[in-house]
């Protein structure tokens, strides 16, 4: 596998890095969590195994210049959550080395709501939902944690395939009379303060991640286009210093595709990725802006498990062989 499926480089995607908390969770959301233990040990592992641990700047350079044949990974984070900043960041500062953020906005200035840590609160707390979708109102049961998870699972994909438009409304409908409120989430993710401190730190690279975290699919070109460029005039506003990189929110096929890659191409991005997996090749340098990554997740915590997903068996059993996956 791995002499053909695994690369130049990778770029690891994360979100949430914390202790593990005592209290329930829906496994769709702990899948977004790792321990400050377990990115120790992933690090260590990487550099252990002759991996160079590189800036996204970096790895664009590698892609478009010439590579002297070391295989390279990146860290990335995405979102912006507070603990990023309590956690990942020591892990990446005691060994001097690199890693990213991509921070979507909106979370900082406070106006954009952490919806799926107030679904999972929800769920977690009531056994019957209620809201309304199309007109129509629904009630609906969920009462085991297989229930609870399948609805989540049910309530994000009606989420992330609704224009955003609409979310105020089902949002409303949900949470209404629930006692659960979006300021209770908003120290879930950093505030600007610690944005900027992260951004004077050479070892860190901030990158966008759109305002509101929308499906960009789903809106038109002119506000897709805004999401995108508000992001990066917001960031470098804030940080004073130039946002060269970008994620796509959600980065499947269905939110980000050839429309979203040309408008963050024209927006001045280097790269950008998105969250379907794979290693990068010498090919991607005709594709800087839907770059694969491969993801760290909180299901398994285990070394050998990422070590297997590095090899890139996971994206040929997912995409097939192709290499360069833009579809
Ligand atoms: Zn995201």
């Amino acid at each position: 596998m791995r002499p053909l499926y695994g690369g130049i480089g990778t770029i690891f995607m994360l979100h949430r890095v914390r202790p593990l908390s005592a209290e329930p969770r829906l496994p769709d959301n702990a899948r977004l969590e790792v321990s400050p233990a377990f990115l120790a040990s992933l690090v260590d592992f990487v550099v252990d195994t002759g991996f160079d641990v590189v800036s996204l700047d970096e790895a664009h350079a590698r892609l478009v210049g010439k590579s002297d044949g070391r295989r390279f990974v990146c860290f990335t984070f995405d979102d912006g959550y507070a603990d990023n900043y309590e956690y990942a960041y020591p892990v990446f500062r005691e060994r001097g080395l690199p890693f990213a953020v991509y921070v979507a906005s909106g979370y900082m200035s406070r106006s954009s709501i952490l919806w799926h840590c107030m679904l999972e609160k929800l769920l977690l707390r009531h056994d019957e939902i209620r809201y309304e979708l199309d007109g129509v109102s629904r009630v609906e049961r969920a009462v085991t944690m297989e229930e609870k998870e399948a609805l989540y699972d049910r309530l994000c994909n009606i989420v992330m395939g609704l224009p955003s438009a609409r979310w105020p409304a089902l949002f409303d409908s949900l949470f209404d009379d629930t006692g659960i409120r979006p300021e209770q989430f908003h120290a879930e993710v950093m505030d600007w303060d610690q944005v900027t401190a992260l951004a004077r730190d050479p070892l860190v690279t901030i990158g966008a991640h759109t305002v509101n975290h929308y499906n960009l699919a789903l809106l038109e070109e002119a506000q897709a286009h805004w999401e995108i460029a508000e992001s990066k005039r917001i960031l470098e506003q804030r940080t004073g210093r130039p946002v060269r990189h970008f994620a796509y929110p959600f980065g499947l096929a269905a939110h980000a595709g050839e429309r979203e890659f040309r408008l963050v191409e024209s927006c001045g991005f280097d790269t950008a990725t998105t969250t379907r997996e794979g290693n990068l090749f010498p090919a991607h340098r005709g594709h800087l802006h839907c770059l694969p990554r491969i993801e760290v997740t909180g299901r398994h915590q285990d070394v050998a498990f990422v070590d297997m997903r590095l090899s890139g068996v996971v994206a040929l059993w997912r995409y097939g062989p192709q290499r360069v996956v833009t579809a």
